[in-house]
């Protein structure tokens, strides 16, 4: 579905990812981890067209789309939850989820549709769905951020650190929410530095570390590897 293909992508004069090379399949939960700096972030931002790469493409459902603006990105059905949330504080749950989230589609029947799926995953922004987005708790911030992304029909879903704040029964809850958009037939693309629980529920994973690539596995196989134990899992 989406193949990064050595990418190199700068800051002004400083480079963030050396040839990095990321495969992501239909249907697959992929992970993205690493320390912080590594270049987590940009590699989800050169996806979504907010960098583009200096060297290296990125193809999508066959088509190239590095160098495309990123509204044109997500009408090819890339959805991007940056890290920090970044709802709207001062619009309702409503608004941030129909306004933001479903900016780009006209369909009014089809985004109603969409708003009672949201709905369906995340009663509890149904329950406050006139409330402000910014008086919501962290957990309920991360839930709308997750949303208003749903909100555009990805075919694939970019998260980046959804757990970062949360409390470990919200990590766990998350966990659970992830598992359950993959199965309403969503792929993701997650970039997280809790490794335990990004590689509890993604089918493999990649590892950066200073913007290359330095081990890439399926989860399962990576939790047994003593390399990532130590440096990622704590054990
Ligand atoms: P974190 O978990 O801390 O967000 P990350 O793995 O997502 O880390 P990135 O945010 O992608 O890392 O940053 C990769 C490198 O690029 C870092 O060295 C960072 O300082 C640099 N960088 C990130 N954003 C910018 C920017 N806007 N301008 C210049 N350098 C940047």
């Amino acid at each position: 579905m989406l193949h990064i293909s050595n990418i190199n992508v700068y800051y002004g004069k400083s480079v963030a990812l050396r040839d990095v090379t990321i495969e992501v399949q239909e249907k697959e939960i992929v992970s993205l981890l690493g320390a912080n700096g590594a270049g987590k972030s940009t590699t989800l931002r050169t996806i979504s067209g907010l960098l583009v790469p200096r060297i290296g493409e990125i193809l999508f459902l066959g088509e190239r789309i590095s160098g495309l603006a990123p509204n044109k990105i997500v009408k090819r059905g890339i959805s991007h939850c940056p890290e920090g949330r970044r709802i709207f504080p001062d619009l309702s749950v409503y608004e941030n989820l129909v306004m933001m989230g479903a900016y780009l589609r006209s369909d009014k029947k089809e985004v109603s549709e969409s708003l009672e799926g949201v709905y369906a995953l995340f009663p509890k922004l149904k329950e406050r769905r006139n409330q402000r987005g910014g008086t919501l708790s962290g957990g309920e911030q991360q839930m709308l951020a997750i949303g208003r992304a749903l909100m555009s029909k990805p075919k694939l879903l970019l998260l980046d650190e959804p757990s970062l704040g949360l409390a470990p029964s919200a990590v766990q809850d998350l966990a659970k929410r992830i598992r359950e958009i993959h199965e309403l037939g969503v792929t993701v693309l997650l970039v997280e530095q809790n490794a335990r629980m990004a590689l509890g529920i993604s089918d493999r994973a990649y590892i950066l570390e200073v913007g290359k690539i330095a081990l890439s596995g399926i989860s399962q196989d990576l939790i047994k590897v003593d390399q990532v134990r130590k440096a990622y899992l704590g054990i």
